[in-house]
């Protein structure tokens, strides 16, 4: 399979298991940890390491960078969360390196976007911020710098590289390389 593949697989996972609860938004994240009992340790992690879970040694825990942003925050406790949700079977290989390389971090990045960006909340907005999909990448760059994409990042509490991304892989806007938007 391809990364693109386990992704869509990712998204079809959480969208169905999110189905049957009502949509919250901001998605409540630590609830869904403390439904869990999974616990959270910040910490002061090198920079590019922006979580971690732990498993394997006691009890599972994660570890978060306390040097990330609240967005940045949020986005890292729900790729742990997939992990831990989705991955703990198949333990032995991973942790990874490398956040950005693994099919099971591919995965994870999916699912947090899709946690955190619900599918019928996501539609619904999506149908009234742009009303049909951006069909250039200059489209995709104006808008991504815009107050309404901002003010729909924050109404979900994440970042908006991470909407920006979501919109790509929902079919929203073209693939290719999104426009400075820090
Ligand atoms: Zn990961």
């Amino acid at each position: 399979m391809h990364a693109a593949q386990w992704a869509e697989s990712m998204r079809l996972a959480v969208r169905h298991a999110m189905a049957s609860q009502p949509v919250l938004i901001p998605v409540p994240v630590n609830q869904f940890y403390q439904q869990a009992g999974l616990p959270v340790v910040e910490a002061p992690l090198p920079t590019g390491l922006e979580s971690a879970i732990v498993l394997g040694v006691g009890d599972p825990f994660v570890l978060l960078n306390a040097q990330l942003g609240p967005f940045a925050q949020r986005f890292a406790l729900a790729h742990e969360l997939i992990h831990y949700w989705y991955h703990q079977s198949i333990l032995p290989y991973f942790p990874s390196p490398n956040h950005y390389q693994s099919p099971l971090d591919t995965e994870a990045n999916a699912g947090a976007a899709e946690l955190l960006l619900p599918y019928p909340w996501f539609m619904t907005t999506a149908h009234q911020v742009l009303g049909q999909p951006l069909r250039t990448l200059a489209a995709f760059t104006a808008f991504i710098t815009s107050p309404d994409a901002r003010r729909w990042a924050n109404q979900a509490r994440v970042t908006v590289p991470v909407l920006g991304y979501h919109l790509q892989d929902l079919g929203w806007a073209p693939l290719g390389k999104i426009g400075p938007t820090h």
